[in-house]
């Protein structure tokens, strides 16, 4: 992928600098401003309308924020103002909560059980994220920091599956080539221990290779074991399917045939494979070391 930057640069312009693009935004109306658009579905609203819903009383203070916005944040035709692409990714940002909520301390039953001692699980919710663990031997299956929007219009005791379904979400869109960050291009690698780019904390222990994804663009990365990244691919899926199992409804760590550990690499050119089976039905599915799908074996046990 060693052209992309170049790619990149045919295509896409930068037009202000980050610091520039923050500082459009940076006042208190100008938040209202997006806000007011955003709880119109986008708008159009007139400049009449945007005054009303921000309480600016000089009109002419309104105008020049609702100008700093105009053209990356807000496009202004003849029926008003809308917000742009670049708005509604601003006020998604927001609305997540990502960056102004919290979530409370909390403890809820979740499916599946420990992997460790068999016991049954919880998810506790911390601060930025939910930790999925062991009530009786407290193992973690999964950490992960999220925006806390994302629990916000689910009842508590979907909150288990609803962090599955938003950490799946990850490994789909890096097998799409984008970052769930900023939508950036993806590189992936396998990566076992011995090989002089794993990563440093990565000793092998308990999980033989890992798929590790890391944007171009943001610098954001994060690993998966293989047949959790696995689940992402449409063969896996399908497999999953016709074995009755939406994986969008069962989180990896309630998947009781999948072997976490588990990965077989071979080198020349690197292969890592991957078992699974499910109602006496065997298959193994083949990445390359980009962890692209290269093939599946079926065989009856
Ligand atoms: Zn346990
Ligand atoms: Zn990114």
């Amino acid at each position: 992928m060693t052209e992309t930057a170049d790619q990149e640069s045919t295509v896409v312009a930068e037009q202000v600098s980050p610091a520039t693009a923050f500082s459009l935004v940076a006042h208190e109306t100008r938040v209202e401003i997006l806000e007011a658009l955003r709880a119109a579905d986008g708008g159009p609203l007139s400049f009449g309308e945007i005054r009303e819903t921000v309480e600016v009383d000089d009109p002419g203070h309104c105008h020049y924020h609702v100008d700093r916005l105009t053209n990356r944040f807000v496009r202004k035709s003849n029926e008003g103002y809308r917000l742009s692409p670049a708005g509604w990714q601003l006020v998604g940002a927001v609305v997540s909560g990502g960056l102004t909520a919290s979530l409370s301390p909390e403890t809820v039953s979740a499916a599946g059980s420990c992997s460790e001692c068999d016991g049954s699980l919880v998810a506790r919710l911390r601060a930025s994220g939910v930790t999925v663990e062991c009530a009786a031997c407290s193992h973690v299956q999964t950490d992960p920091d999220l925006p806390p929007g994302i629990l916000m219009d689910w009842p508590r005791a979907e909150i288990p599956r609803v962090v599955g379904r938003y950490l799946r979400r990850w490994e789909v869109d890096a097998a799409h080539g984008f970052c769930p960050n900023c939508d950036g291009r993806v590189d992936r690698v396998v990566s076992i221990p011995t090989d002089p780019t794993a990563p440093d904390w990565f000793d092998g222990d308990g999980v033989d290779a890992v798929v590790v994804t890391e944007c171009q663009r943001c610098g954001c990365w994060w690993h998966a074991a293989v047949p959790i990244a696995a689940l992402a691919e449409p063969s896996v899926v399908a497999f999953h399917h016709e074995h009755g199992i939406d994986l969008r409804e069962h989180p990896w760590w309630t998947l009781d045939h999948l072997e976490i550990g588990t990965a077989n690499v071979t080198e020349n050119p690197r292969r890592v494979t991957v078992p699974m089976e499910l109602g006496g039905e065997r298959r193994t599915f083949v990445f390359d070391g980009s962890f692209e799908f290269v093939d599946e074996y079926r065989a009856q046990k």
